[in-house]
């Protein structure tokens, strides 16, 4: 076995996709122009990202780019001071942005709400006015237990607004889940709603935040502010709680934006806990609103008439940097959706799509599994000829789903942008841009200012065709400032390979320079000394037609040392047999060569998930090797 720990790549992939030649003319950043960004970047980062900080507006310019004095933990803009939701509000209020429309929400039985710049502005200006009466101060932490609703992005902007901290707990978690955050974050306050629609049900929030709190700690939420969706009765404690509603009517459509510090906490948020306990990302003010607001305009190349769905849940990165945050410092139009993708039928989405006439759609590749289930009948119903840019995050595409989504949705002429990134950085690291030559399955390369590696246990770069660890070699605006009260597991990231970022995702690059992600490195399987990626499995499973997803994990052998299992779902129609086990067998063989083999196959209706989606295979292993499933408050037991 190769003892510096790189990996075998098995997967050959060789379709490749061209932008159409109109795409790449009317693309605000042509090929001369990333390629000249990239040379730039890569001669002078510290004036690169100069440049992207330049273009949004600071109260007080910094007196340096990076002070990386006391690495690993980086200062962004030092001595600068700014506000992002200065820049993602206050600043279009003066312009023709003001009239525009930033948010365009759908709720599940079919109600909407529009918000102009102009209306957040006032409605986020009053409730902060609310919080501060509250006795929120800067630095205090928010924690919002909410569904997707207006209400979600305005506390959001209104926590920043006043400098206080915002950390977003999905609405999907437990009480139990919701009171360590609590805890964890010594949160003053609490945000909720009375209930949400769910797949026709109403789902009662606030009883599941009063359960929380019995036993969080004593001394934090003083108080609960609990938005009205459902007119549902529900217990009000007095003096501790409010109504949202009530609040806001009061107060004033003005409020001072708080004047912060480039490296003030912006937000707080707990991953996802895929691989275990859920951490406390902090997030700045300066350094992430440069990041994603470069990054977010370069990958979705945003134009004034774009109407931008990322469809993820308000409680994970991907939503506050590219549903809330990256879209209004970008001044483009937002969509958001309540409900279940589902209700009342599988073609919920694409209504959405035709009827606002979304034309950037960003998702998760778990929602294309499941779409994909549904078959094709569902998006033929439905004019989807707005969409421009399709984009996904979260898991490593399978090519078989990246290809069902640029053919089915979009049209063959849609880019499929597969972007990968992390609760830690904050933005978008290794991504396409719509003028890149596409390799379904690839997230391509790191942009402009980022630079990134794939090495072996001692930081050596793999060749090309290896696997390896998927490292970060430079500090970027957007990263993490630490995590919270964990200032030793914020070192840990840069110290599994000296000085590098270590992502915890492995991955190979191919001869073109191409980044293609294997997975996770926790769910490495080594057969007979062969080191394999969990993705590329699962992806020559989807290649059979029967497939509908697949989860790969490691399972002790006594020849090989760790044979591979298979959990298979199989699309609507498919009945598991003798036969099809072969043939499935067969073409994993087929598409990978003799390495990959596979021990067994179970069949399932469902894998298990984090709440956001994501397969967790932690938990396919534990289970199977009767081992202790460890933190699975993340996992998601609907
Ligand atoms: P935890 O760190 O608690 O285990 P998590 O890693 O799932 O949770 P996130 O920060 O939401 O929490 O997810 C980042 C991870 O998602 C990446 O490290 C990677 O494993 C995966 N990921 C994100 N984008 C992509 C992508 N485009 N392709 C493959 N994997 C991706
Ligand atoms: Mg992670």
């Amino acid at each position: 076995m190769d003892q510096s720990g790189a990996l075998d790549s098995l997967l050959q992939e060789e379709r490749v996709f061209r932008p159409l030649p109109q795409l790449v003319i009317e693309a605000n950043v042509n090929p001369q122009e990333l390629d000249a960004a990239r040379k730039f970047a890569a001669m002078d980062p510290m004036g690169y990202w100069e440049e992207a900080a330049d273009e949004l507006d600071w109260f007080k310019k910094w007196d340096q780019v990076l002070d990386d004095s006391q690495s690993p933990f980086c200062k962004w803009f030092p001595g600068a001071r700014c506000n992002i939701v200065y820049n993602a509000l206050d600043r279009h209020i003066e312009t023709a942005n003001k009239n525009k429309l930033a948010l365009i929400w759908e709720g599940e039985p079919g109600d909407t709400r529009k918000y102009t710049y102009f209306e957040l502005y006032r409605e986020v200006n009053r409730f902060a006015n609310a919080l501060r009466s509250l006795g929120i101060r800067k630095g205090d932490r928010v924690l919002l237990y909410m569904p997707q609703l207006p209400e979600t992005m305005i506390a959001m902007l209104a926590t920043a607004k006043i400098g206080a901290i915002h950390s977003v707990v999905f609405a999907g978690f437990s009480a139990k889940a919701l009171r360590q955050r609590i805890n964890d974050a010594q949160a003053k306050l609490l945000i909720t709603t009375d209930g949400f629609y769910r797949n026709g049900r109403i789902i009662r929030l606030k009883d599941t935040a009063d359960e929380a709190l019995i036993g969080a700690c004593a001394d934090c939420v003083e108080s609960m502010v609990v938005v009205r969706r459902c007119n549902l009765g529900v217990d009000m404690v007095d003096g501790r709680d409010f109504h949202y509603d009530d609040l806001v009517r009061q107060e004033r459509n003005e409020a001072p934006t708080e004047v912060m510090d480039s490296g003030d906490p912006l937000f707080l948020l707990y991953t996802s806990g895929t691989t275990g306990k859920p951490k406390g990302i902090v997030h700045s003010h300066g350094g992430y609103m440069v990041g994603v607001h470069r990054t977010l305009t370069t990958v979705f190349d945003i134009k004034p008439t774009d109407i931008f769905w990322c469809a993820a849940d308000p409680g994970w990165v991907t939503s506050h940097s590219s549903g809330v945050y990256g879209p209004l410092l970008a001044g483009t139009t937002s969509v958001m959706y309540e409900g279940h993708p589902n209700y009342p039928q599988a073609d919920r989405l694409w209504s959405i799509v035709a009827r606002y006439g979304v034309t950037i759609f960003y998702t998760a590749p778990t929602m294309i599994r499941m779409l994909m289930r549904f078959g094709t009948q569902y998006p033929k119903g439905h004019d989807l000829s707005s969409l421009r840019l399709l984009g996904t995050v979260g898991e490593t595409i399978s090519p078989e789903a990246w290809i069902w989504l640029y053919k089915n949705i979009g049209r063959s002429e849609c880019p499929v942008l597969d972007t990968w990134w992390q609760t830690e950085t904050g933005m978008f690291m290794l991504a396409p841009l719509p003028i890149t030559l596409l390799k379904p399955g690839s997230v391509t390369k790191p942009l402009p200012g980022v630079e990134a590696d794939v090495v072996d246990r001692n930081g050596d770069p793999v060749e090309p065709g290896k696997g390896g660890l998927l490292v970060l070699t430079r500090p970027w605006p957007a990263m993490m400032t630490g995590l919270w009260n964990d200032e030793e597991g914020y070192r840990e990231y840069w110290e599994k390979i000296p000085g590098r970022y270590y992502a915890g995702d492995v991955a190979r690059r191919d001869e073109d320079g191409y980044i293609w992600i294997q997975g996770r490195a926790d769910d490495v399987i080594n057969i007979a000394g062969h080191r394999i990626g969990p993705a590329e499995l699962e992806a020559a499973f989807c290649v059979h037609r029967a497939v509908s997803e697949a989860a790969v994990i490691g399972v002790p052998d006594r020849i090989k040392g760790e044979a591979a299992k298979a959990f298979v779902v199989l699309h609507h129609g498919f009945e598991p047999d003798d036969d099809l086990i072969r043939d499935l067998k067969r073409t994993v063989r087929n598409e990978l060569g003799p390495v990959a083999v596979i021990k067994s196959i179970a069949f399932c209706d469902k894998l298990p998930r984090t709440r956001s989606g994501k397969i967790m295979r932690r938990v396919l292993k534990a289970e199977e090797l009767g081992l202790d499933l460890g933190d699975v408050t993340g996992l998601d037991d609907e």
